[in-house]
């Protein structure tokens, strides 16, 4: 008997309920979602609310609603992270058995007098536990993460240098999104990541919780980032428009369009479930450009 978890795709989309679905969301819904389909794997949603006081009440509702009126079909139940919390325990556990993970005293305001982005060790000696109110940071060990993400091609970074320790449990009490999402995405056996490139960076912390955590590397395919006119990335929480479902047809064919698919001009007329057949008999990630910033064709 061939195993599950080794042979079936497993992709994901992972939006924080921090607002509704904006141009920048559509792109990671639609690419991660074709990607599954092509790969005549499963599609999970994960609500990403981690950070629960960024959370916006109603919100996942919203996207979901967004989701199904758009058309997309997903597999299994949804997880909210805000529910993970006893896995978030467990995997912290681990990494504090492998003394690893140190208490951080240091305050938001004392890190910005520092010159570089690197956390500079500070607290490093400090043993838990400790009384004080302390966030937890995990030690960047000597060592360098590569992974040739399916986009954006060979990536690496060396951990001590260019990231530093980095905080895997807030002070407010609330687990990081960097284990967080390690944890969720080995649970979930999601074998491929696909989403906005902005994550391009946070990936070989991801890769490296998953080292020392004993977790498969799941493959990496990081898309281009829609921006503004201004440069800047379109994000919910920035206040970006929503997409607007009476032009469904219209943006899943801009994405396509983005994503460098080269639908023909007359999609975007036919209906939305001929839109889909298109595309997921169409879909071709070598496809994509590599580019980081592109400018979204929103012709509504
Ligand atoms: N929750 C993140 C977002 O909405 C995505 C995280 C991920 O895909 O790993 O931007």
């Amino acid at each position: 008997m061939p195993n599950d978890k080794q042979t079936i795709y497993k992709g994901r989309f992972a939006p924080s309920p921090t607002g509704p679905v904006h141009f920048g969301t559509l792109i990671a819904a639609v690419g991660s979602y074709l990607q599954a389909k092509a790969n005549n794997g499963k599609w999970l949603i994960r609500m990403e609310d981690v950070d629960t006081t960024r959370k916006v009440e109603g919100s996942d509702k919203k996207i979901l609603d967004t989701l199904e009126a758009f058309r997309f079909e997903w597999d299994g139940e949804i997880i909210y992270q805000s529910e993970q919390t006893r896995h978030y325990e467990k995997a912290l556990e681990q990494l504090i058995d492998q003394s690893l993970v140190f208490p951080c005293l240091c305050s938001r305001k004392q890190l910005t007098t520092i010159d570089s982005d690197i956390y500079p060790g500070t607290c490093r000696d400090r043993k838990l536990p400790e009384n004080n109110e302390h966030a937890l940071r995990l030690l960047a060990k000597n060592i360098t993460i590569e992974f040739d993400d399916i986009v954006m091609g060979k990536q690496s970074q060396s951990m001590a240098q260019q990231c530093g320790d980095f905080v895997i449990k807030r002070r407010d009490g609330l687990f990081a999104y960097q284990l967080a999402v390690v944890v969720d995405d080995a649970l979930q056996n999601i074998t491929e990541i696909v989403r906005g490139s902005d994550l391009l960076d946070s990936t070989p912390r991801q890769v490296y919780i998953q080292q020392l955590l004993g977790y498969p590397t799941p493959a990496y395919c990081h898309l281009p980032l829609a921006v503004d006119s201004d440069g800047n990335k379109i994000s919910k929480s920035e206040g970006a428009t929503k997409v607007d479902i009476k032009n469904r047809e219209k943006l899943i064919c801009s994405v396509l369009v983005f994503l460098g698919q080269n639908p023909p001009a007359d999609l975007s007329s036919c209906n939305i479930n001929d839109i889909w057949k298109w595309a997921e008999e169409h879909w071709d990630v070598s496809h994509i450009q590599s580019k980081t910033h592109i400018q979204p064709v929103l012709s509504q």
